[in-house]
């Protein structure tokens, strides 16, 4: 026996069967039992959640031979013929492929004639927003006057895009979309009919991919069950779909916590071989520590989950601060992951990054609150070494203020770090002191950032320090002068150079100082 795909097989026959629609049945089912017949009806609503499927019941609905209810016999020959789709007074159109005004003409002539069998002769006009202006046109007159025996069921995806005119002689009706745990519930009870088992969360994990379509659900279930074989498995649902499983997010950030930078690399060669997409694994791992966050926030936050233990394990390992620091980290990663030599180099390196951050965090916070570098300002000299009395990593700084500037990412904190004077460095902290008329680039958004940049430089939690106070020197102050210099140099070169003088003295030439140009070698900064 062929099989038949199931959102074929499992199409709703009755308003009952419809899941996640229950206000617009409730509404279309009243007006069919009390009779309150309208002769056009117009279902909006994304793809694929049921608009179609609707417009048959309504249809079986008004014709049913045993009488206009909502509740269809299911069994005389109109109900069945319908849902076999071959009921002659049941016209589908589908206005994408017909958007001409002849076969809507055509289609409305025929309109005029009296249905052969059942009461009514109903028109169905999917994609209804794609007729064109003349089409609608046509159509409109047949609104307007409609004989008694014609019914319109209109379906669209934009409404705001059928003419107002046609719009005022419909009743609409919004069709919701549908819930992600609506569509995995409807799968989990059609599995059952289909004798086939499944893992639940693999379902979730189909119904979250359709997006509020029950039609694509559907489709994504029947390839997964060519693929699955014996049992509808997360593992090879996530890997037919090329998602990732939050396990492997978890287990990364377990990894980063517990320092394990082996486990770490044989994941991602793991998710390699999977064909895992890299981009959106880091976009996992950004919501992972964004929902670690909010759980930081808001008790029980993870009681829902049905991975709550697990969660709140890994919620006992990380600090709010840590988790903003790791979230940083993988924002920046996804961004620059085309920038990697390849995608897993690019993953591997933002993972190691947060590896190389977690162990560093705990002390430079135990130092920065034992000692103050306000107290005790030491020279450059001094702090070229570092401080490694805990045994942990050592890292340099020569005191060249200007030289580490111009080799951080900056940005917007370019201005702060190039107007600020290095006064000290101590107790992974930079004093750095900044005039009264650049006061406003210590902004707190600005500082963030050069913390950041400069944390991301030495790989170990950075902070700074500003006094706002009248400075010596600064970056911005050494280029300005080295500028100044060049320029009087440039002008001097000029004024001596002898075709220069020949101009001046035969042509009357003069010398529009404004108009030099150093020529600069290398960047400017
Ligand atoms: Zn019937």
């Amino acid at each position: 026996m062929s099989y038949q795909v199931l959102a074929r097989k499992w199409r709703p026959k009755s308003f009952t069967e419809l899941v996640g629609q229950e206000s617009a049945v409730q509404a279309i089912s009243n007006a069919l039992d009390q009779d309150r017949l309208h002769h056009a009806y117009l279902f909006n609503g994304t793809r694929g959640i049921g608009k179609t499927t609707l417009a048959r019941i309504l249809a079986k609905s008004l014709n049913c031979e045993k009488g206009t209810s909502s509740t269809p016999c299911q069994q005389c020959n109109t109900c069945k013929d319908i849902d076999a789709g071959r009921y002659v007074d049941l016209i589908e159109l589908d206005a994408a492929s017909n958007t001409q005004v002849d076969n809507m003409r055509d289609l409305l002539e025929n309109a005029q004639y009296a249905p052969s069998s059942g009461p009514f002769k109903i028109y169905i006009i999917d994609e209804v927003h794609m007729l064109s202006k003349s089409a609608f046109n046509a159509m409109l007159k047949t609104l307007e006057e409609p004989p008694e025996h014609v019914k319109f069921i209109l379906a669209t995806t934009e409404p705001n895009k059928v003419p107002i005119t046609v719009l005022s002689r419909c009743l609409q009706f919004n069709l919701k979309q549908m819930s992600s745990e609506n569509i995995a519930n409807h799968l989990a009870l059609i599995l059952a009919k289909e004798k086939i088992n499944f893992e639940p969360n693999a379902l979730s994990i189909i119904a979250r991919a359709a997006s509020g379509s029950m039609r694509d659900a559907l489709s994504i279930l029947d390839q997964a069950i060519a693929y699955n074989q014996e049992k509808i498995e997360v593992d090879k649902v996530n890997q037919m779909l090329g998602t990732l499983s939050d396990e492997i997010l978890i287990n990364l950030l377990i990894a980063i916590a517990d320092q394990d930078g082996e486990k770490l690399i044989s994941l991602t060669l793991e998710m390699n071989e999977k064909n895992i997409s890299f981009e959106s694994s880091l976009e996992g791992l950004a919501s992972l520590i964004y929902e670690l966050s909010l759980a930081k926030l808001v008790p029980n936050y993870f009681e829902e989950s049905s991975k709550k233990q697990i969660l709140e394990q890994l919620l006992d390992k990380f600090t709010p601060e840590k988790l903003q620091l790791l979230y940083q980290i993988a924002t920046i990663g996804k961004r620059d992951l085309y920038l990697a030599p390849d995608l897993l180099a690019g993953f591997n390196m933002t993972l190691l990054r947060m590896l190389a951050f977690y162990p560093a965090f705990n002390a430079s916070r135990k130092e920065t609150e034992s000692a103050s570098i306000a107290k005790e300002v030491i020279s450059p000299k001094e702090q070229a070494v570092p401080n490694n009395s805990e045994g942990e990593k050592t890292f340099e700084f020569d005191g060249n203020w200007r030289e580490l500037v111009e080799k951080l990412e900056l940005g917007m904190a370019k201005s702060l770090a190039q107007e600020s004077e290095f006064i000290a460095f101590s107790n992974r902290t930079f004093s750095l002191r900044l005039q009264p008329q650049h006061k406003h680039l210590s902004d707190k958004s600005y500082q963030d950032k050069l913390e950041l940049a400069l944390s991301n430089h030495f790989l170990e939690q950075i902070k700074i320090e500003i006094t706002i106070t009248a400075v010596e020197t600064s970056p911005a102050i050494e280029i300005k002068k080295e500028k100044a210099e060049l320029l009087a140099k440039t002008e001097k070169s000029i004024m001596d150079d002898s075709f220069v003088k020949e101009l001046i003295n035969e042509f009357d030439a003069e010398v529009v100082s404004t108009s030099i140009q150093p020529k600069t070698n290398g960047k400017e900064s």
